[in-house]
């Protein structure tokens, strides 16, 4: 049997009614920013229960742009999490800030308790990491955030729908960062980007620097970027949302049944899931006892089994000179132990069933 990662043609392969919209789309040419686009952001706001959402070019730059707005700098030190994707990373670079790690603990998200730690005069932004869709422990957070007067950005890219205490991610900070990029839970065509935010003059300020900080066509208020949404992704976007909601249940269901599986057998463990978060499981991982034989033995199998990320981004060559192995412990033992399995709204049942059997079958042959 074949477990493929990618759903993309199971997704979009079919999609009439989608090739509609665009068809009645195209015709208007309206492809920069325009209708589609302001609706996007209302029907994105309403999901995640904001205020405000402008949509941009990627995730990336929603990050960027809200790092923007508070005018983070060159000398400034920005915190975020040790296990993140590079994304997260690019961005705060991008704009010349520090970049200061801190560990994640065992649920995947940053470690609460050794933020403070990392925290300094020249610290002007915290970005957590709601990683593999798990949302961090934003009340903690938020109290860091108010104690400090740091502000908040939470990277919610693979958190869509998440929540933490029945609020969802990405409402907690001044801004929340999304990203639609075809492999996340909610996906486009190719790269696109929201910020959410509750804030009006942040929503005001974000959307002239999304736009070369054009008031009109005439009037440049301050220097910005080209970060704005490709509007066609916009129509992909309007056509997805409606299935926000079931997209991520099915991913909770599956997991579910993951979870129950496979932690009957003797190899596997189970991350930790706090109590209070739903997680939407933009990835499924697990802790595996000989996890590179594992992965192989998966992969031989059919199943495309993968690894977020085999090197932590702390460890990789822009970092060498400023830290070493060992500095993130928790992120450092993942590393070893960490498998993905494919986990989204396509899979069969006996899909998900194969993944189970043979995980079993490769630590009962291990044992012998
Ligand atoms: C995908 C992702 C991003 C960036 O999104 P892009 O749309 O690819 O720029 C940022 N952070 C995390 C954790 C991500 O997974």
């Amino acid at each position: 049997m074949k477990v493929r990662y990618s759903y993309l043609p199971q997704q979009f392969g079919k999609a009439d009614s989608l090739w509609k919209k665009l068809k009645n789309f195209v015709p208007k040419g309206d492809f920069t920013l325009g209708k589609e686009l302001e609706i996007f952001e209302k029907n994105f706001s309403k999901l995640v229960g904001s205020k405000y959402a402008i949509g941009v070019n990627s995730g990336t730059d929603a990050i960027k742009l809200s790092l923007k707005y508070i005018d983070i700098k060159a000398g400034d030190e920005v915190i975020t999490a040790a296990n993140t994707f590079v994304a997260t990373v690019g961005a705060i670079n991008e704009v010349g800030a520090k970049i200061k790690f801190v560990d994640c603990d065992d649920s995947f998200c940053i470690d609460v308790k050794k933020i403070k730690k990392a925290i300094n005069k020249k610290t002007k932004a915290i970005i957590p990491v709601h990683f593999t869709g798990c949302v961090s422990n934003m009340e903690e957070i938020m109290k860091i955030s108010k104690n400090f007067k740091i502000p908040i950005i939470e990277d919610a890219c693979q958190s869509i729908l998440g929540t933490y205490k029945n609020k969802i991610s990405g409402t907690f900070g001044l801004t929340g960062a999304f990203s639609f990029h075809p492999l996340k839970n909610i996906n486009v065509w190719s790269d696109a980007g929201m910020i959410v935010t509750n804030s009006k003059a942040a929503y005001k300020k974000i959307k002239l620097l999304r736009n070369h900080g054009l008031v009109n066509r005439d009037v440049v208020n301050l220097l910005g970027y080209n970060s704005r949404m490709d509007t066609l992704q916009a129509v992909v976007g309007n056509w997805i949302i409606p299935k926000a909601k079931e997209i991520a249940t099915k991913r909770i269901s599956n997991a579910k049944f993951l979870d129950k599986e496979l932690s009957k057998i003797n190899g596997i463990n189970i991350p930790k899931r706090p109590k209070n978060v739903r997680h939407v499981f933009h990835l499924y991982i697990v802790f595996a006892k000989n996890r590179n034989s594992l992965l192989n033995y998966c992969i031989k199998k059919g199943i495309e089994a993968k690894i977020h990320y085999p090197t932590p981004i702390y460890r990789q060559k822009p970092f060498h000179s400023i830290y070493r192995k060992g500095d993130f412990p928790v992120t450092d033992e993942h590393a070893k132990k960490i498998i993905s399995f494919p986990c989204d709204q396509h899979l069969s049942k006996d899909q998900l069933s194969y993944i189970v059997k043979t995980v079993k079958k490769f630590y009962e042959s291990y044992e012998n």
